[in-house]
């Protein structure tokens, strides 16, 4: 059954499989915590949907994310349902601000990785710092020949994005060099990189994503949820959990620095370094 929110559209374009919609194009789909309840949400309801066997989360507009929206970090947090076990979101020094990021992008991105179903991300155009936060935690990933994927946030004094599993997704050699260079990754290297399942031209990219989608849902759902948690418990076995706590207390570590230093979450200086690249 087809739904909306403000931020995210959940829709049945074929059978058995659900499609979440970002809809914030005019802001390249930049996400604030809105976007990232509606979202939640959204999964919950793909998730718990008996009809949808695979999810595919696509996006309106040139670009698939730009991250997450700089303008609304910390906004009233009784707005949102929250889902995990975090509290104290607007204690002072780091405990607030760890929570929230905890609750709202750590928490969630793990809570979407989980789901016992296939997921797909759809991805075109840009794909900047928090926005592969939203295309990792995918099973996977179906992209148009113009996509990109990047994390500068090394330029603002930080490790990464929260969702620290660049190693896991780029192998320990370009993770490093992504976060080093701040360098976008092009749909093809990407491809040849084994970051992505899938290159198409732009105007396919939707029906080659729901054309796998199709594909993968005449399988039994057991089946798949068994496959994906099979895959899933050995990136476990090999740490990916542990990891992304580790980075995520370093991540902390730099926001708290920051603040010391710049009085600000982020090194304002990187701003520069980014656009003199650009
Ligand atoms: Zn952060």
């Amino acid at each position: 059954m087809a739904r909306e929110w403000k931020r995210v559209r959940f829709d049945i374009p074929a059978e058995r499989v659900g499609r979440i919609t970002l809809t914030r194009p005019e802001s390249a789909n930049a996400q604030d915590y809105q976007m990232l309840s509606d979202l939640n949400q959204a999964f919950d309801c793909a998730a718990q949907d008996e009809q949808v066997r695979v999810i595919v989360l696509a996006a309106e507009g040139r670009h698939f994310s730009s991250g997450h929206d700089l303008g609304a970090l910390n906004p009233d947090m009784d707005a949102f349902r929250t889902v995990g076990t975090q509290c104290h979101f607007d204690a002072p020094g780091a405990e607030g601000y760890m929570a929230r990021e905890a609750e709202m992008y750590v928490g969630l991105c793990w809570r979407w990785r989980n789901i016992p179903k296939p997921t797909i991300a759809q991805v075109q155009g840009k794909v900047i710092a928090g926005g592969l936060m939203l295309v990792w935690p995918m099973d996977l990933v179906v992209c148009s020949e113009d996509a990109s994927f990047s994390d500068p946030v090394v330029a603002f004094g930080v490790n990464g994005h929260e969702y620290f599993v660049h190693p896991y997704e780029a192998g320990a050699r370009l993770a490093k060099e992504m976060l080093f260079t701040g360098r976008a990754i092009g749909a093809e290297e990407a491809y040849l990189r084994g970051m992505v399942n899938k290159v198409v031209p732009r105007d396919e990219l939707e029906s080659a994503t729901l054309e796998m989608a199709a594909h993968i849902a005449k399988r039994p759902m057991f089946g798949l949820s068994l496959a994906k948690q099979s895959v899933n418990n050995s990136l476990d076995a090999q740490g990916m959990y542990t990891s992304i706590q580790s980075a995520f207390g370093l991540h902390h570590v730099a926001h708290s620095h920051n603040m010391q230093v710049h009085g600000t979450l982020i090194d304002p200086a990187g701003l520069q370094v980014v656009r003199d690249e650009a």
